[in-house]
């Protein structure tokens, strides 16, 4: 692709920053790892954080913290990645998918507490494309029904929901550094939270059970190996020390998707209440009511014919061969499933220049205007 759907940012400073754990003899365990966690505590405004390999692994050392398992129900959307319902699979209890606002795209408060049952122990909202749900409306539910609330913030880090930053909203918020992520570790994740219980919980199940203060062969729990080695996070640490540089990059170059595409009519962008701000994850359109999904999966083709690379974040997960096996079909959640048929992610990442962006909507815009509308 001559314009990539994403790129890590990445400097001389990681760079530097990474070759200079290799000359220690600490890769794993040592001083870069409490580093990284009190950079993303500070940051986020929380008194733990608890670095893993990835924030598919943050997602399930929280939902086993919580201790939800098996005839327990999670509360969650199905517009998101497939890793936010997973995590519930994993430890044998039961996602119970409710459907999406179709402005916000984040999950509809209104919504929850029809599907709250006996079972319910918790709602695992997702801060979709780094846009904060509707997290006083979520957290009032779960007061009134004694639910746990976990906060999948790994699109989001950065972003604000009355001033708050997401990932400090709730019992738990988690991270990813994929490298599609606002900062990359390669692989990584992290839990921060203002609960000891959850900290100790999975600072101890990350590390094969081992209590904070006991000793190698003291295995207190069952626990996994769930680790970030230090050369990654030394990359973190880099990446951390450039946080706002990174983020304004990205915020400028959603500037210049939304000065040409915000009066576009045949698509709509994710809109962004007043009281919260997003953290520029991807950059997604969708199209109106007119396009079908063949017309999409068409304007998709289009765009990579021309080497501009583009993706249907999201395809819904109630719809994914596994999870229709369990019986969840088309129609069940007809808000989420409209959405995802029209969706279009633009490459969107921090050092993608004004021309490209120019490039990329240029296109956009002559393929929404081929043989697709009648
Ligand atoms: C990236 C992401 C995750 C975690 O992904 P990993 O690849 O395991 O780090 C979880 N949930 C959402 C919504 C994500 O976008």
């Amino acid at each position: 692709m001559k314009i990539p759907l994403s790129s890590p940012d990445i400097s001389q400073a990681e760079r530097d920053a990474v070759a200079e754990v290799m000359l220690t003899s600490q890769l794993s365990l040592g001083p870069r790892l409490p580093e990284f966690e009190r950079l993303l505590s500070e940051y986020v405004g929380v008194r733990y954080a608890v670095a893993v390999n990835s924030g598919t692994s943050a997602l399930h050392l929280c939902i086993r913290a919580m201790g939800i398992g098996p005839g327990d129900e999670v509360i969650t959307t199905s517009f998101s990645f497939i890793a936010t319902a997973n995590c519930i699979l994993m430890e044998g209890a039961r996602p119970v998918f409710v459907d999406i606002d179709p402005e916000t795209w984040n999950i509809d408060p209104a919504k929850i507490e029809a599907a709250i049952t006996p079972r319910a122990r918790a709602i695992l909202p997702v801060h979709v494309f780094g846009l904060p749900p509707d997290m006083d409306a979520i957290l009032a539910i779960a007061r009134k029904h004694n639910l746990r609330v976990l906060e999948d913030s790994c699109e989001a880090l950065g972003a604000t929901y009355k001033g708050r930053r997401a990932g400090s909203l709730c019992d738990a918020g988690v991270f990813g550094f994929y490298p599609n992520k606002q900062i990359t570790t390669g692989e990584g994740g992290m839990i921060v939270t203002n609960d000891e219980t959850i900290y100790r919980l999975a600072t101890s199940m990350r590390n094969q059970g081992r209590g904070v203060n006991s000793g190698w062969l003291a295995h207190e729990r069952l626990g996994y190996n769930f680790r970030l080695s230090d050369i990654n996070c030394a990359l973190g640490i880099a990446q951390m020390k450039r946080i706002d540089e990174i983020l304004a990059h990205r915020a400028q170059v959603a500037k210049w998707y939304h000065e040409r595409l915000g009066d576009e009519k045949r698509i709509s962008l994710q809109r962004v209440p007043s009281d919260r701000t997003i953290s520029h994850f991807v950059m997604v359109a969708r199209l109106s009511d007119d396009y079908t999904r063949e017309d999409r999966d068409c304007i998709m083709e289009g765009l990579r014919a021309k080497e501009i690379g583009t993706n249907n974040y999201f395809s819904p997960i109630h719809l994914q061969p596994f999870y229709a096996e369990q019986g969840w079909k088309r129609g069940d959640l007809p808000v989420c499933e409209a959405l995802s048929d029209r969706t279009i992610a633009l490459p969107f990442h921090g050092l993608l220049t004004e021309q490209e962006v120019d490039t990329v909507c240029r296109e956009f815009r002559a393929l929404l205007s081929r043989p697709y509308r009648a």
